[in-house]
């Protein structure tokens, strides 16, 4: 049986596990470039490549315009959602289809769908590189408060990369699984993720394999970047205070400080002091500087209190929806990267009185949470595991007269469900009405989220009020919302499955699919070429150092045709052609195999020389 996958596609960084047999402990998949986490970065280069993870990162200074990274903040959202997110990236963001937000990279538009999708199929690349088989299920999470169209987003995202999407998964809600947490017994956990660029806090209470999100809130713009970049300031005054020259202002100097300034902070997660240190940072005509300074741990948390302090009230709310108090949470998770430092597990342990959950290393647990999840739902995962019930994390209605907004599945209500209204027409005669679907906690329609309107016309003529039109709501396991609408005169009906305004046509989606696999085949190919050119140089460097040492020895048309086929290798070292390529290899391999034998016997006869002439040595010394 194939095995699925679990997948935390991050704002910041995205991690790929799988628990590989039934039973057996869940493991966090490397990338091919050895780390556990991947970069949620994809570049576009100047040369046409395409870049993802850890190279796509160290290139972004260099091509800021190219390089797209947080695209979690815009997937499934409008560009008139996202004016604040648009000024914290440096690539352009621009209202595409329907007003969808669209990146916008040399004038070719990419959708967050299909930047998203490029990192799951480097994952999935990954994971089947790991595994050595197809990876097609995989269970991806997403945080609690994302609304339908930005599941569903995701959730295609997945799909274009050639994933079977098993389910969406609350990101708290799978990192209290990765801690076997409500298994039998009834608990109330408080999940603090905080992230690079983001910080949620989420109440959950388990029972009986529910899961249900008490309340959620958080800060979309706090998280592990906020300390570098106070990091980052602090080391830039005081450069300028000693040299006059402002880093920041240089893009090169100030992409090592960023640099620094992150490893300095992860290092000071471990150590109370580090050495901050750039040769050759800038110059002025008094030559060269370099930035050499000690920050203590004591002055790293001086320094980013204010940001510490943010943290509180986020927290504080989450228990006041929660209608809960510190006194009744029974587990507390601590979820994110940037909850390895020292401060923020001491803030979560004063402010709860709990000591936190943390064995499980913070920025791989919702990936883990995924991994047991993808192998329940594919049978791998034991007996034992919760069957998990999520909830709609806002409420659905549709618009009524006077602009209302009426409810028809109240937030915080398990899923799957399905609901049943009865309306009627506003005005004499009315021949169609327009069901227009809202999503949100707002009184007026206007107020809450739009995710489509849709009309059931044909009512045969009636006086107001008489006509009872029949509204279905009804949601799927992955929160997917599909609306109908029944004339119960006539028996008419209209069905849309709402796929929120910013989500592709299906043509769309076929057509990234494609492009996808093209893709993939792209870098399977590219793989391969790299992989022949390797060996084939690598066998030519072999054969020159032996005929240097051995060449003298061997007949002269031998070693010209050995020569001979070393030169055609060489000639193709940077060559696109696989078949030359392997052809020159296996020239080589056969006019080397004649005289490989003679330098072989040459070999080991020069080696018992050298061996008995040790001996030798060694008995003289004696
Ligand atoms: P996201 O959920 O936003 O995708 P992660 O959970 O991977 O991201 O968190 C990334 C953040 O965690 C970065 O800001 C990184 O610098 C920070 N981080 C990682 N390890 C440490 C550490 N040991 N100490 C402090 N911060 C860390
Ligand atoms: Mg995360």
């Amino acid at each position: 049986m194939p095995k699925a996958v679990g997948i935390d596609l991050g704002t910041t960084n995205s991690v790929v596990a799988v628990v590989e047999s039934a039973g057996a402990e869940p493991t966090v998949i490397p990338s091919a470039e050895g780390g556990r986490l991947c970069p949620s970065v994809v570049a576009f280069t100047k040369t046409g490549e395409r870049l993802v993870g850890v190279l796509a990162r160290r290139q972004a200074t260099l091509n800021p315009e190219g390089t797209v990274n947080s695209i979690k903040r815009f997937i499934g959202r409008r560009y008139s959602e996202v004016e604040a997110e648009r000024k914290i990236v440096p690539y352009k963001v621009v209202p595409g289809r329907n007003d969808a937000a669209t990146v916008e990279i040399d004038g070719k538009q990419y959708t967050p769908e299909q930047i998203s999708s490029i990192i799951l199929q480097k994952l999935k690349a990954d994971a089947e590189a790991f595994l050595g088989e197809e990876v097609k299920d995989a269970v991806i999470t997403v945080p609690a408060y994302f609304n339908d169209s930005q599941r569903q987003s995701t959730k295609l995202a997945g799909e274009i990369a050639g994933f079977n999407v098993l389910a969406i998964l609350n990101e708290p809600t799978a990192a209290s699984l990765a801690y076997g947490l409500g298994k039998g017994k009834n608990e109330k956990i408080l999940v603090w993720d905080l992230g690079g660029g983001t910080f949620d806090v989420t109440v959950l209470e388990i029972g009986d394999g529910v899961f249900e999100v008490k309340a959620t809130n958080g800060d979309t713009h706090l998280g592990g970047d906020d300390w570098d970049e106070m990091l980052v300031n602090y080391l830039a005054d005081e450069f300028q205070k000693t040299n006059g020259i402002d880093l920041r202002k240089d893009r090169q100097a100030l992409q090592r400080l960023r640099e620094a300034a992150e490893k300095a902070k992860i290092e000071l997660s471990s150590m109370l002091q580090t050495n901050i240190n750039l040769p050759f940072i800038t110059a002025d005509q008094t030559g060269p500087k370099h930035l050499d300074m000690v920050i203590t741990r004591h002055q790293f948390e001086d320094l980013t209190r204010p940001l510490l302090g943010r943290c509180v009230e986020p927290f504080k709310q989450a228990l006041k929806d929660a209608k809960l108090s510190e006194k009744d949470l029974d587990e507390v998770v601590l979820v994110g990267g940037s909850t390895r430092m020292p401060a923020v597990q001491e803030l979560v342990k004063k402010l709860t009185g709990k000591e936190p959950n943390k064995t499980v290393n913070p920025d791989e647990v919702v990936a883990v949470g995924a991994a047991i999840q993808a192998a329940a739902l594919t049978g791998k995962g034991g007996a034992t595991l919760p069957v998990l019930v999520d909830v709609t994390p806002l409420s659905l209605g549709v618009e009524t007269q006077g602009g209302v907004m009426t409810v028809m599945i109240p937030r915080n209500t398990p899923v799957p469900t399905s609901r049943t209204e009865v309306y009627t027409t506003a005005a004499d005669f009315q021949s169609s009405v327009e069901i227009h679907v809202l999503q949100g906690e707002r009184p007026m329609a206007r107020d809450n989220r739009s995710l489509g309107r849709f009309q059931l016309t044909n009512i045969p003529p009636a006086p107001k009020g008489v006509p009872q039109i029949e509204v279905t709501f009804d949601i799927d396991a992955n929160n997917i919302l599909r609306v109908s609408a029944r004339d119960r005169a006539t028996g008419k009906e209209t069905k849309v499955t709402i796929t929120g305004s910013t989500t592709l046509t299906k043509a769309d989606v076929e057509r990234m699919m494609r492009d996808a696999e093209l893709h993939a085949e792209e870098d399977r190919r590219r793989k391969e070429v790299i992989e022949a050119r390797h060996n084939a140089q690598s066998l030519a460097s072999q054969v020159e150092n032996l005929l240097k040492e051995y060449g003298d020895r061997i007949p002269a048309s031998d070693k010209a045709e050995v020569e001979a086929a070393v030169k055609r290798v060489r000639e193709l070292a940077t060559s696109e052609d696989l078949d030359a390529i392997r052809s020159a290899h296996s020239q080589l391999e056969a006019s080397y195999r004649g005289v490989g034998e003679l330098i072989y016997r040459m070999a080991s006869e020069s080696q018992t020389q050298a061996a008995s002439d040790e001996g030798a040595a060694a008995s003289g010394g004696a």
